[in-house]
């Protein structure tokens, strides 16, 4: 399977919140493709480094798990 990553798919729909309210972060890219927009993420760590066996440093972020499951990587 080949991973594609895309970036830009994070913008929240602003209708979807009144103003100062949380809003949900749907996937554009699902919405897109699939017609349905999401809203599962899961964290990853990019670019983990090891010390005597163990993970450390790198960069959290959260990505579609909707997507990953399709072989895209889309960052939220
Ligand atoms: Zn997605």
């Amino acid at each position: 399977m080949t991973l594609k990553l895309i970036y830009g798919s994070n913008k929240p729909k602003a209708y979807r919140a009144k103003k100062g309210e949380a809003e949900q972060w749907v996937c554009a890219i699902c919405e897109q493709n699939e017609g349905i927009a999401t809203s599962a993420v899961v964290t990853i760590t990019q670019s983990p480094m090891e010390r005597a066996g163990k993970l450390e440093g790198g960069i959290k972020t959260q990505v579609c798990l909707h997507c990953l499951m399709r072989g895209l990587v889309t960052p939220v």
